[in-house]
């Protein structure tokens, strides 16, 4: 059976395409064959796993969610690239912004990604999506690929509103078109240990959505090394593997894998 998990929040820069990296390679580390999901036109995931442009690369999601929508053959293993330390990776590229479009004016519009994944699903047992920062069409796309959705939450920040409507969405794709929806969870990144804003931010969310959404137990501490690993093209565990981030994403992963 194949997990799929959405990463989502649709504030920008709360760590989402960290956190998808990371828990990928994890769960690789950890004997499990891994696909990323690249679904955001930045590129981002697809930069720190070492393709510096993306824009070069001739096959990417946008061609495999488009040929879904043209009904049209395209080999479902093209473009997949494959990365030394054993994750592979479906990139994505500025292209993805065009489809917005096509994928509107599609018959079946929220099932296009969920229809490319079914042709590649049986070969691994996690499929991470790095979803972009808004809740559009692309987004629901994920949510209704996904059978779980983490949701990466930046500590220096109280959440307040972006939290509720990022949540009604996920409830209304699982009402309305993908019932197995569940959130795997709430991660905190960015934390400075042991300051009081950090007990409090985490107090304050747990409060507010604890008794309904697992906070994972592990927060990611804030580290310089994580943004050097992105850059460098290889995970956390690779450049820093001793460090806290990389010892705060091995625990992450070893919940998520508790959760199977
Ligand atoms: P976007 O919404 O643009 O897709 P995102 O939610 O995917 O952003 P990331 O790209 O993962 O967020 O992180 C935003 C920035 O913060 C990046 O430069 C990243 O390297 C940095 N960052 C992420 N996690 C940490 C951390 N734990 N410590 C320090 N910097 C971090
Ligand atoms: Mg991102």
């Amino acid at each position: 059976m194949t997990k799929v998990i959405a990463i989502a929040n649709q504030k920008g820069g709360v760590g989402k395409t960290t956190t998808a990296a990371s828990l990928g390679f994890g769960l690789s580390a950890s004997g499990k064959k891994v696909l990323l999901v690249d679904a955001d036109p930045q590129g981002s995931l697809t930069i720190s796993l070492g393709h510096a442009q993306p824009d070069e690369l001739l096959t990417t999601l946008t061609n495999h969610m488009q040929s879904v929508l043209d009904d049209t053959h395209l080999d479902p293993w093209d473009g997949i690239l494959h990365h030394p330390e054993g994750v592979d990776l479906m990139p994505a590229n500025i292209t993805l912004a065009s489809l917005e479009l096509p994928l509107m004016m599609a018959v079946k519009r929220e099932y296009v990604l969920a229809s490319y994944l079914t042709h590649v699903m049986n070969s691994y047992d996690y499929i991470i999506i790095d979803c972009k920062p808004s809740l559009d069409l692309m987004t629901v796309n994920a949510l209704v690929a996904a059978d779980s959705v983490i949701i990466p939450v930046q500590a220096q920040y109280l959440p307040a509103k972006g939290l509720e409507q990022l949540l009604h969405t996920i409830a209304k794709v699982k009402r309305q078109l993908n019932s197995r929806l569940s959130i795997e969870g709430i991660v905190l990144t960015m934390v400075t240990p042991r300051t009081k804003h950090a007990k409090n931010v985490l107090a304050s969310i747990v409060a507010a959505y604890g008794k309904s959404i697992r906070i994972f137990e592990s927060s990611i501490p804030v580290s310089v090394r994580v943004a050097e690993s992105a850059l460098s093209g290889y995970s956390i565990y690779k450049l820093d593997p001793v460090g806290k981030a990389a010892g705060a994403y091995r625990a992450l992963t070893e919940e998520v894998l508790a959760n199977e």
